[in-house]
């Protein structure tokens, strides 16, 4: 699960690069850093731009998605998408490498900042696998509201 093909449905999300919800770029001036590492994160596992999309378009996404990693709601939410599935279709889009490691359907934000943390080997889990802990639903299950 996790990284299947995109709905064909979705492609048209190639050319989206969602805008982060206003109370998340609020929040860039204390949290530069944070974006910094996850725009890190992103690059490192994006794809060229595509010959038909314009330059940059990957790094925009990365950007959007970074930016919209400091709001308080699922990310899909604020980056004002209008649901989980569209999200997906951009990271499986843009950042294949990245969406491919979500081998369990992790909630995308929950997921990113896991890696973040596995970079840095901070393992802050309190359990040592994901299906004896008690903080499960927190980082999997349903993103509908
Ligand atoms: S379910 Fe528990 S162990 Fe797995 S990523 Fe979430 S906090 Fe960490």
């Amino acid at each position: 699960m996790g990284s299947r093909p995109p709905d064909p449905a979705l492609l048209a999300t190639w050319l989206v690069v969602p805008v982060p919800t206003p109370l998340a770029l609020q929040r860039l001036p204390q949290r530069g850093d944070e974006v910094d590492d996850l725009m890190s994160l992103l690059m490192d596992h994006a794809e060229p731009d595509p010959p038909q999309c314009p330059t940059g378009l990957r790094r925009a996404v990365a950007e959007a998605i970074a930016q919209a990693s400091l709001g308080d709601n699922h990310l899909w939410q604020d980056l004002q998408l209008p649901s989980r599935a569209e999200l997906s279709a951009l990271f499986e889009t843009h950042f294949p490498r990245l969406a491919a490691r979500n081998t369990q359907n992790m909630k995308w934000k929950k997921f990113l900042y896991k890696q973040l943390c596995e970079r840095e080997e901070i393992f802050v889990c309190k359990s040592p696998s994901c299906a004896v802990c008690s903080d499960y639903a927190q980082c999997f299950g349903p993103e509908n509201t």
